[in-house]
């Protein structure tokens, strides 16, 4: 299960972003090609942010399609399971997208809700 070593890696990169505040929501980019489970990476955060600030945030999963660049005619294309390349009918290419894995966008709670003064 490496889903659980790769939420700990997005939890500290997170505490240390957000500097103790609150986060309301955090942006993944994974590509189709790495074999993480979304399920799996929200069960393991719920689990790990337990009464931090980090606690309740929610995770967003931007998924990005494998795509392959034919190594005969180097058209690009969305493989079927076959991988073969629609122009050409050769099977398989050089991956070109499919392989990402990053935080695109932390977004921290409204820093001035709780600081309205009574006067
Ligand atoms: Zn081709």
């Amino acid at each position: 299960m490496h889903e659980l070593a790769v939420t700990e890696e997005i939890i500290k990169v997170v505490t240390d972003a957000s500097k103790g505040r609150r986060i309301r929501e955090i942006v993944l980019v994974i590509g189709n090609l790495s074999s993480f489970i979304d399920e799996s990476i929200q069960f393991y955060f719920d689990k790990l942010t337990e009464s931090t600030p980090l606690e309740g945030a929610k995770l967003s999963f931007k998924r990005i399609p494998v795509k392959l660049r034919c190594y005969r005619c180097r058209e690009e294309f969305i493989p079927d399971e076959e991988y073969i390349c629609p122009y050409c009918k050769s099977i398989g290419g050089d991956i070109i997208e499919g392989r990402e894995f990053y935080i695109e966008s932390i977004e921290v709670e409204d820093e001035d809700r709780d600081s309205k003064e009574y006067t």
